[in-house]
């Protein structure tokens, strides 16, 4: 009970409103609106504390003649000193930064110097105004008067304050006024009393607005400084927080590390399960991270999927590396979404500051690169920044830079990789594939190029030049071949794909029914409703569709019934397991029957022994294509290939 009421007194003096009627704010809510109430008092304490050693200087002058005279300049002396030490002290802390807390033991101590300064005040009327002269009881009145007035304005904001210089004040006057049976007296008490109402009422009123009016701009402020889905502070915090951990690092040398991470296939969670799904995924990453974290320390989101965390006060880098351990860990287990269990795995980059960079956007693009180097090293890496991950990342800016010219350059081209067809025992088409011959690196695979053509939106153009190239090219084949085209999700962002691929069959003249889209499993999922509308025109059209690297993404099978597709490709990772593997085995000849169940076509991508033929050709597999059949050559010699095509009716042989 008794620490009950020292706690409501502590918060009474502390200037806690919610003991009359004001709203109730938790202790960093109250201490953000003492710091706003402190910053006004201090803004104007200079300037109050001139007028309070003026008037002490004009009350010593008014009593010169009164018998009081050597107490009043007493008085006067101590006041004036008192008054000009606390306005200046109150001016240099002004000059410091504006804290966003104050502690409720400095507010006391503002309390307790107003209340001090109150009783100085009210020493006036009690010990000088009796042996005044007329005049001099004038000046007292006046200034008792401009005093109490003066102390509620410099408080307004601060009601216990105000009560504490104006109580005393109005105590003194009360026992001078007493001590007198002038009828006139009388009505000055009333008067004071009824001014000092005033004035507390004005000071409690407007205390409240103050108070509300200061929480709801924290509100707006924490609003727009947190990430409204997953509660974390958002970039904008962050950046503040990197600003202060760099500013920390110049005055006193304090290391901190930069750590970054993101949700391993994020997008094909999100557009296979819908955003919701890929929302809520966020939430329970956003809640585990921050359960890996000290409590000063705060994990942002800071974009998409990728979060971020500043650990700050870091006596050794290998703390850096246990917090990004711990989060790594966190996603160990699936999330539990919408009755589903959804594997998500995490990544992550360091960067350690001063050593990494000592400017905001180097230590995050040094632990973007350190996150892009854990991503290639797989799902629960954790890279810190190394400094030949910034050539490697300046190779890759060089090679995006070279790629935009690339096809006025004329340094593209296109190989063709046959399909055979085990039945027919013959040639039935090539897959166009990309090559791109580097001015000073020579030809480069269009597995490091595409990503970033991917990337940069250069696909578009990219894109555009191979299925013109593709159709021009099969122009010239003889009528029973197809050319097979690789597409990227990106491309059906797109809508003008559909026209160039009309254009590109049109200007070549050649029949819609030849040419095959290959699209990925992984992006039909990711760009499935987009895609859905182009591909059903593209298959209206004719043209017919692959689905390409099968068995690799998430292969929802529902997915398969959704569209017309032509052909499924095995991935040829099963492919090369599947005379060792019995499981790749059984995955081959499950596909093989789903195929055939769906009546389709099927494909056995990477066929490179007779052995792995002559097992597809048991399994009921339409075509294969492989180094077995013909590696990717240039269109010039695909005559040639189609002349020995007689040889290769018993390949296995
Ligand atoms: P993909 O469409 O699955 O192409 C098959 C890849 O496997 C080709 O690699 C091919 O050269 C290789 N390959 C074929 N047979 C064998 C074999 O028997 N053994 C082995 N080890 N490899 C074999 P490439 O040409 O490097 O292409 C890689 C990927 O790049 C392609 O995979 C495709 O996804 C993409 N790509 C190629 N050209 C284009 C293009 O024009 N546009 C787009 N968007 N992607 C392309
Ligand atoms: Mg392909
Ligand atoms: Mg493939």
């Amino acid at each position: 009970m008794r620490e009950y009421l020292n706690s409501c007194l502590s918060k009474l003096l502390a200037g806690d409103l919610a003991a009359f009627g004001g709203p109730a704010t938790d202790e960093a809510v109250a201490g953000y609106i003492r710091a706003e109430q402190l910053s006004l008092v201090l803004g104007y304490s200079l300037g109050i504390m001139l007028a309070n050693a003026c008037n002490a200087a004009v009350l010593a002058i008014a009593l010169w003649h009164s018998p009081d005279r050597n107490f009043a300049l007493i008085w006067a002396a101590i006041v004036i000193c008192g008054a000009l030490s606390i306005g200046l002290k109150a001016r240099s802390s002004r000059l410091m930064t504006k804290p966003q807390f104050v502690s409720r033991q400095a507010m006391h101590r503002l309390v307790r110097n107003a209340l001090v300064l109150g009783i100085a005040w009210a020493i006036v009327p009690v010990a000088f105004f009796a042996n005044a002269s007329n005049g001099g009881q004038l000046v007292i009145t006046c200034l008792c008067s401009g005093m109490l007035a003066g102390g509620a304005f410099a408080f307004a904001t601060i009601p216990v304050a105000a009560v504490a210089f104006t109580a005393p004040i109005f105590v003194g006057t009360a026992i001078c006024l007493a001590r007198n049976d002038d009828f006139a007296y009388l009505l000055v008490a009333i008067l004071v009393v009824a001014y000092g109402f005033v004035l507390l009422r004005g000071v409690f009123a407007n205390s409240f607005e103050f108070t509300r009016r200061t929480i709801a701009q924290l509100e707006a402020e924490r609003r727009g400084r947190r990430d409204p889905l997953t509660q974390l502070p958002n970039r904008f915090a962050f950046n503040e927080c990197l600003e202060g951990a760099l500013n920390r690092l110049a005055r006193t040398g304090e290391e901190f590390a930069v750590l970054l991470l993101d949700v391993d296939r994020f997008k094909e969670v999100n557009d296979k399960f819908g955003y919701p799904a890929g929302d809520e995924l966020l939430v329970q990453a956003a809640a585990r991270l921050q359960r890996c974290v000290r409590q000063i320390d705060a994990v942002a989101r800071i974009g998409g999927d990728k979060f971020a965390l500043v650990i700050t006060n870091l006596t050794k880098v290998e703390d850096a590396l246990e917090v990004a351990e711990r989060f790594v860990s966190a996603f160990a287990e699936p999330f539990a979404i919408e009755r589903c269990e959804i594997a998500g795995t995490t990544s992550v980059g360091i960067a350690v500051a001063p050593r990494d960079g000592d400017v905001p956007h180097e230590l995050l693009r040094n632990a973007d690169i350190a996150l892009y180097r854990a991503k290639q090293g797989g799902a629960g890496t954790i890279c810190f920044f190394e400094i030949t991950d910034d050539r490697s990342a300046q190779q890759r800016r060089a090679l995006q830079r070279d790629l935009e010219f690339a096809i006025d350059r004329d340094e593209l081209f296109l190989l063709y990789q046959p399909f055979f067809d085990i039945r027919e025992n013959r040639v039935t088409g090539f897959e166009a594939l990309l090559r791109w011959r580097h001015p000073v690196r020579g030809v480069i695979s269009p597995t490091e190029f595409i990503p970033i053509a991917e990337e940069t939106g250069l696909i578009h153009g990219i894109g555009e030049w191979v299925v013109r190239h593709a159709c021009a090219t099969l122009s010239n084949w003889p009528s029973d071949l197809r050319v097979a085209v690789n597409f990227s999700a990106a491309q059906f962002h797109n809508a003008s794909i559909l026209e160039t691929i009309v254009q590109a069959l049109s200007q070549a003249r050649v029949a819609p029914h030849r040419l095959e889209i290959e699209i990925t499993e992984s992006m039909l999922i990711s760009k499935y409703a987009p895609a859905s509308s182009i591909l059903n025109a593209l298959l209206q059209l004719g043209v017919t569709v692959a689905l390409d690297d099968f068995g690799t993404g998430y292969s929802s099978l529902t997915y398969l019934l959704k569209l017309p597709y032509t052909r499924i490709k095995i991935d040829q990772s099963f492919i090369r397991g599947m005379l060792s593997r019995p499981e790749s085995a059984a995955i081959v000849k499950s596909i093989i029957t789903l195929a055939k169940d769906l009546r389709i076509g099927v494909v056995a991508e990477g066929v490179e022994a007779a052995e792995q033929f002559d097992y597809l050709r048991q399994a009921n597999c339409d075509e294969v294509q492989g180094y077995l059949i013909g590696r990717p050559v240039a269109a010039e010699n695909i005559f040639a290939l189609l002349d020995q095509d007689k040889q290769w009716s018993t390949p296995g042989a």
